[in-house]
């Protein structure tokens, strides 16, 4: 069993999101995992990071996330 660790709660997230200005777009269902384009709610939330400006989201899925971390350790600076 492994889904409680590292996992954030959703009220975390919600404050993480409203940190970052966007909670109103995650609610109105404007973001979009960067991988598999799906549609990312406080639920299916696993990461972000910001490059050239824009936000780029995770959703929960491993293979999603797995590219995502990959895309991370390639950045430049
Ligand atoms: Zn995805």
């Amino acid at each position: 069993m492994r889904e409680t660790i590292g996992a954030v709660h959703d009220d975390e997230v919600e404050q993480l999101f409203k940190g970052l200005g966007i909670l109103e777009d995650i609610m109105l269902e404007r973001l979009v995992c960067g991988e598999c384009q799906r549609t990312i709610s406080l639920q299916n939330f696993r990461a972000i990071t910001k490059r050239d400006g824009a936000f780029i989201l995770s959703c929960n899925r491993e293979d999603c996330f797995g590219k995502f971390a990959a895309g991370l350790q390639k950045e430049p600076r």
